[in-house]
């Protein structure tokens, strides 16, 4: 199995990010949740291609649903034919005042069991408040679980992935 290294790039091209952003930007009170499909490259980086907004959650609270899981069949085969591999999902954590670019609990329990079916699934965190925010990827930030390699095991400790909007 291939395992990613902790220093492995997140590409995101500027029409996901748009994607992302935009749809945040729509519901600055709400958080909003969605997929992202992309490749795998030979130094272990991800780029992420294509990038597909889902639902708009309360305000603390997102997650998907089982009408989600229907709209995304059809989504992940229509990338399989172009070669893309769903690798995450992106959410929002749309507050105002402080860094809010983080992976909560909740947020930790939906990446764990993604992560041990792919090594390489990713979690992108935005805040439409945080565009300016210089510690960020322009209001963004990727996110993956630690996976001990001495104990072949994956943790719940949050590692933080540099992400390039390209
Ligand atoms: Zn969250």
């Amino acid at each position: 199995m291939n395992i990613p290294k902790s220093t492995n790039c997140v590409h995101l091209n500027i029409d996901s990010y748009h994607t992302m952003m935009n749809f945040a930007k729509e519901n600055p009170r709400k958080e909003i949740i969605g997929v992202f499909f992309g490749k795998v490259c030979e130094n272990g980086d991800i780029t992420v291609l294509e990038s597909y907004s889902f639902r708009v959650g309360r305000h603390t609270e997102v997650h998907f649903n089982d009408s989600d899981y229907e709209k995304i069949l059809p989504i992940i085969k229509d990338c399989a034919t172009r070669d893309l591999e769903w690798l995450g999902w992106f959410h929002s954590h749309p507050f105002k005042r402080g860094d809010h670019i983080y992976m909560s609990n909740t947020d930790i329990s939906y990446q764990y069991p993604a992560q041990i079916q792919n090594p390489y699934w990713t979690a992108i965190v935005c805040n439409p408040h945080q565009i300016k925010d210089q510690s960020t990827s322009r209001g963004m930030r990727a996110f993956r679980l630690y996976f001990n390699p001495d104990e072949l095991k994956l943790t719940t400790k949050v590692i933080e992935l540099p992400l390039i909007i390209e």
